[in-house]
């Protein structure tokens, strides 16, 4: 900030604090240019990043380190905090006292310390240098002993500040523009130092979009990251990106639709907000607007999880995307990286001048946020039951990675509730260990928000998903209930202790949830022979559904000491049992032809400019993480130049394939020679309206006249809409991302585990009729259900559309996907769904 106008008592005021300041000892604190020469012109590297907070906990006592984690490339993750030294050194009591005024922990604390907890996140987009850049800043403004005004903040204020998210993807993005960067810049747009190369720095390492993680944690830096949020629970979470380059900068308030549930505090900490930091922003002379875009929907952004987690969530956007070191905008002048830094710097610093002038109201509002959560839930349901399934597994894991808190039910009662797969009221039981999720509870706000079947919606002008409601991205049969559930619960499921037994017949291993795929994956990849089952079967209590494995002893001659070796490589999945007989009470037997022989995947996934690098890295994180099975990758350019015959299977994520014929004639080969083919999203336009392949977005003449006559009816009624309404009518034919029921044909492997319904995540307006002489395993039905956003044009068009399709072709086959099941890593069903494709469709 600068100081135009010093006078000259200023002058000597100025000079007696800065020889004070000397005598202390901590006079001269380098700025993040004095340490490091070529700040703000060029980006840093991570290391570099790393040294200057090194240097400022090293000489300043208003810092304190503290590291959380790793990366999947094993870089560091730091917070620090930020404050007077004697906050500081009672900051674990702070953080007792915190935590108790909200009911998060009963431990009474030693003291009652309350300061403001402001929480500063910086470029969880790797390729938005510009903020990790301006951390180093607004530290260094925070501790810089000159400055008198961020001390007198800190009084009452804990900052935690975190300097780079997303370690990996901004060293990917710092490497790349070092390693082209000449002695000059050009600003001109024609240089590569503009264009990133695939898959670009935005994405972590499984070029997994962190900014869309928060709530489900799938992610390793997530994961890590929220034990240490929760730890804490700021007040005020900042959430600083960068965005298109010719963009002015955006502050709060945020933009419509906000979620019913962010509170009126809420809302005005976000108007005082815009109106400090345009006081701050006019008096520099820069652009900026507010209000147009980034709304608080989506419960998985840095601004929204913060929100509903009680805090005020906010995002700052400067633009800075593409810029490289310097770039000529629109409007003839230069951004530079200085530029970016000097903005973000300025407008977060006013957020931590805002928390701190208005910590008391703060305080109080948080507080009683946490005491309604408590108290008076917000919305319709008070208590949610998930009935006892494989899935509950997953579901309990991501529960707790969000402080929601469950039990199960140690007793039996019969009642009604609103049941999610039928979108019905209904009577019901529950028994003994099933789920029992109480609304009341300190966070109520973030548990209705997951659970709520229908979420209000203020404006359908919303860029991201508008469903997600867990009972369906689990596929677990749920029930909420309008009245608190008064019940007998207990804090674990029962695990009955595995006795092993001397001999087994077979073991036996329920196909239901993601471990079940990592427990193939892991046999198939010891050279055990499983099989799977292709009707339902009963062997005395235990009862075998279609999809469910099994090991033969008889198949596995050579494993050593059979029960022992099997029991050690299935301790992960503790539902597992032995059976004693191949003697079916019910159905067929072991030996015969329904218990099929699982072959093992060998799988190329191509990679590439032309495939969408988030659902390229979802299929890469699910082998390497979800079920750690080996996959080849590829860059799609080089299909034609390997044998394809190595492989088994190939999987095709969304993407806009530009293949020569020889290269589509490769994959035909392949196919009709008896390989595997998945096909996601977009890449199905290489198998659209080809010979050979029966995908055509209309089965029959009919279909494709009535779709036309609706187009031109669309057409019709349209003529006469405003120009401003142009955004609005491509919102109609559009969907954001919405749930979508469909029909299983549960008798197909593609089905199998997912239950008796599928509610498919749809995320793209492509579609296609239920196909001819191709298996339909998940469909939309006519009358369909729907939660969430779709556009009133395309709405009418889903009914009978397909979702996930299985064409046999020549001696192999192709699986279509519709829809992403893979998208962002959440919807645990299609995780299922997946893994049925690349196990048990055969
Ligand atoms: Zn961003």
């Amino acid at each position: 900030m600068k100081h135009k106008h010093l006078n000259s008592f200023m002058k000597k005021l100025l000079f007696a604090f800065l020889l004070a300041f000397s005598l202390s000892g901590y006079a001269q604190l380098k700025s993040p240019a004095d340490f490091l020469p070529e700040y703000g012109k060029q980006v840093s590297f991570y290391h570099e990043i790393e040294a200057y907070f090194k240097y400022l906990k090293e000489n300043s006592e208003y810092i304190k380190h503290e590291s959380y984690g790793f990366t999947s490339q094993g870089r560091s993750l730091n917070v620090y905090y930020i404050s007077t030294p004697e906050n500081l050194k009672n900051l674990e009591a702070i953080r007792d006292y915190h935590l108790y005024s909200i009911g998060m922990t009963d431990k009474k604390p030693a003291a009652e310390t309350e300061k403001a907890i402001v929480w500063l996140s910086f470029n969880v987009h790797g390729n938005e240098i510009g903020a990790a850049e301006s951390s180093m800043k607004v530290a260094y403004e925070l501790l810089n002993p000159q400055n008198t005004t961020t001390k007198q903040w800190l009084e009452n204020t804990i900052v935690i500040l975190d300097p780079c998210l997303n370690p990996d993807g901004f060293s990917r993005y710092g490497n790349w523009l070092r390693d082209i960067s000449g002695k000059n810049l050009h600003p001109e747009l024609t240089d590569r130092e503009h264009i990133e190369p695939w898959p670009g720095g935005r994405q972590n390492h499984y070029a997994y979009d962190l900014n869309r993680d928060w709530a489900w944690q799938t992610q390793i830096e997530t994961q890590q990251r929220m034990v240490l949020y929760n730890r804490w629970m700021p007040e005020v979470h900042v959430d600083v990106h960068e965005m298109g380059y010719n963009e002015p900068y955006f502050f709060p308030p945020a933009a419509e639709p906000f979620h019913d549930f962010i509170t009126k505090p809420q809302r005005d900490f976000h108007n005082v907000i815009g109106e400090n930091t345009s006081k701050k922003f006019d008096a520099e002379g820069w652009n900026y607007y507010t209000r147009e875009r980034f709304d608080l929907f989506y419960p998985s952004y840095g601004d929204t999880y913060p929100s509903f987690n009680g805090a005020i969530g906010m995002t700052y956007e400067q633009g800075g995307i593409g810029a490289g070191r310097a770039v000529l905008m629109q409007n003839g002048n230069i951004l530079t990286l200085q530029d970016r830094i000097n903005h973000h710097t300025v407008a977060v610093l006013t957020a931590v001048e805002t928390a701190s002038g208005r910590k008391e109201k703060l305080i109080a509002d948080f507080k009683a946020y946490f005491k309604d959560s408590r108290q008076n839930p917000k919305g319709k349901y008070k208590t949610y039951v998930i009935k006892n399934d494989g899935k509950v597994e997953q579901l309990a894991v991501m529960l707790k990675q969000n402080h929601i808190q469950f039990a199960y039910a140690d007793e039996t009662k019969k009642l009604s509730g609103y049941h999610y797969q039928s979108d019905k009221e209904k009577a019901f039981s529950v028994e003994s260990g099933d789920m029992i999720i109480q609304a009341s509870q300190p966070k109520s706000v973030l548990t209705q928000v997951l659970f709520e079947p229908y979420q209000r919606l203020s404006d359908s002008l919303t860029y991201d998903i508008t469903a997600w409601a867990l009972p369906h991205a689990f596929g677990i049969e749920s029930y909420a209930l309008k009245n608190a559930l008064v019940i007998k619960t207990r804090e674990s499921k029962i695990s009955n202790t595995k006795v092993l037994p001397e001999t087994a017949y077979a073991f036996y291993i329920p196909w239901n949830n993601r471990t079940s795929a990592k427990i193939a994956a892991s046999l198939l990849k010891k050279n055990v022979k499983v099989r799977y089952s292709k009707k339902n079967s009963a062997f005395g209590d235990i009862k075998l559904n279609m999809g469910d494995l099994i090991v033969l002893k008889s198949d596995n001659t050579k494993l050593p000491e059979f029960e022992k070796t099997m029991a050690g490589l299935l301790a992960e999945k503790n539902d597992y049992s032995v059976i004693k007989s191949g003697f079916s009470t019910d159905g067929t037997d072991l030996g015969g032809e329904n218990f099929q022989l699982l072959k093992a995947p060998k799988i190329l996934l191509l990679s590439g400019k032309n495939v969408s690098p988030t659902d390229f890295g979802q299929v890469w994180f699910y082998m390497d993480q979800i079920i750690d099975y080996p996959v080849s990758i590829l860059d799609a350019d080089y299909l034609g130049m390997i044998n394809l015959t190595d492989y088994n299977t190939l999987i095709l994520a969304d993407g806009w394939y530009d293949l020569s014929d020889s290269q589509r004639k490769s994959i035909d080969d392949f196919i009709s020679k008896g390989g595997k083919t998945i096909a996601i999203q977009n890449a199905l336009s290489l198998f659209e309206n080809r010979e050979g392949y029966n995908l055509s977005q209309f089965a029959t003449n009919e279909e494709k006249d009535a779709a036309k006559k609706q187009s031109d009816e669309e057409a019709l009624t349209s003529r006469f809409k405003e120009y401003q309404k142009t955004e609005r009518r491509s919102v109609s034919n559009g969907v954001p991302g919405a749930i979508i029921e469909n029909v299983l044909d549960k008798t197909h492997p593609l089905s199998y585990g997912l239950g008796d319904k599928y509610y498919s995540l749809k995320t793209s307006d492509k579609y296609f009729k239920v196909l001819k002489n191709v298996w339909n395993v998940a469909y939309v039905p006519e009358n369909y259900k729907s939660y969430g956003f779709i556009g009133a044009n395309l709405k009418k068009k889903l009914g009978n559309t397909v979702s996930f399709a299985v064409e046999p072709v020549g001696r192999g086959k192709i699986i279509y996907m519709i829809d992403n099941p893979l998208f962002r890593g959440f919807w645990e069903n299609g995780n299922l769904l997946f893994s049925n494709a690349l196990f048990l469709v055969d």
